[in-house]
């Protein structure tokens, strides 16, 4: 073997050791900015996800697509395949659900992001919608990851429940490793011992995972809080700590809610934490 050839024989090694690459800061200094539509991610400016758990009706959908156009957020979000922890819950509309979030991308010009449970939904959310989401319950399924990976869509990875952020790295690497760099990590809460909250927002991800990757990150404060009065102040956590976007359940009845109404915020909420996020916003420098 040659001294060249030796030298890269190791080099491969001690690439391979690491357990990503392509989503490191290492391999891209700089922060990547994704760019769906009009919407970016990754710049100075924050972006807010916004809508229901879960897609329920072409009302629903409508009126909460019209709340989005009026208080400035640019992507709208709703389930059409929810992963259900009860297999007896609400298990969403499916394609049917995909074509009322796609009408209401072309009658209130929002974006939509929308989580694909397996390849199935996956062909079908890359077909209606903008950004595929992948949930936390499906961080490891890596067979999905590989797909989406091919999909040609901007994909929202989520955290898993329980995932370290080296393997919610790793996940990210492996739609990254099978062709799609446009990636947007989504810390949602981790399980800990603690009970009174759903789960616990891991504040500290977002300056780890900014540290690490060139990704942007956004936080979901729904699902680590599980209430919505707690909602607000993590968001304005969020921001302060650097995320650069946020995805908040809202619905118009939170009462009425076939998933996640507990944590769900009601319009004038919504509305109220715009304001709020606006002000954490620019106190760090940048704009919502
Ligand atoms: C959701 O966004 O409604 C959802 C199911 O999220 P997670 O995968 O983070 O639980
Ligand atoms: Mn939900």
């Amino acid at each position: 073997m040659s001294w060249v050839g030796a030298t890269e024989t190791a080099e491969a090694v001690v690439a391979a050791r690491k357990p990503y690459k392509l989503v490191s800061r290492d391999f891209h200094p700089e922060d990547s900015v994704i760019r769906v539509g009009d919407v970016v991610f990754g710049s100075s400016k924050v972006v807010v996800m916004s809508g229901p758990c879960a897609v329920e009706s072409r009302e629903q959908v409508m009126e909460s697509a019209a709340f989005m156009q009026h208080v400035g957020v640019p992507v709208l979000r709703g389930g059409a395949y929810k992963p259900r922890t009860s297999p007896y819950s609400f298990q969403g509309m499916a394609v049917e659900g995909l074509k009322i979030l796609a009408e209401a991308r072309e009658r209130y010009g929002v974006l939509i992001v929308t989580e694909a449970v397996d390849h199935e939904s996956l062909a079908n959310v890359a077909e209606w919608a903008d950004i595929v989401q992948i949930g936390a319950r499906n961080m490891q399924n890596f067979e999905l990851l590989k797909a989406v990976g091919q999909c040609g869509k901007a994909v929202l990875l989520k955290r898993g429940l329980a995932a370290t952020i080296d393997e919610w790295l790793m996940a990210a690497e492996y739609i990254a490793a099978h062709g799609n760099l446009n990636i947007i990590l989504c810390e949602r809460g981790i399980r800990t011992y603690e009970t009174k909250t759903r789960n616990t927002l891991d504040i500290s991800a977002v300056p780890v995972v900014k540290q690490l990757s060139h990704l942007p990150v956004v936080i979901d404060p729904s699902h680590a809080a599980g209430q919505w009065q707690w909602v607000a102040p993590l968001a304005r956590a969020g921001i302060a700590a650097g995320a650069d976007g946020l995805i908040i359940e809202t619905h118009p009845n939170p009462a009425e809610a076939l998933s996640d109404g507990p944590q769900s915020l009601n319009f004038r909420h919504l509305e109220e934490l715009m304001h709020e996020a606006q002000l954490i916003a620019q106190a760090v420098g940048r704009t919502l």
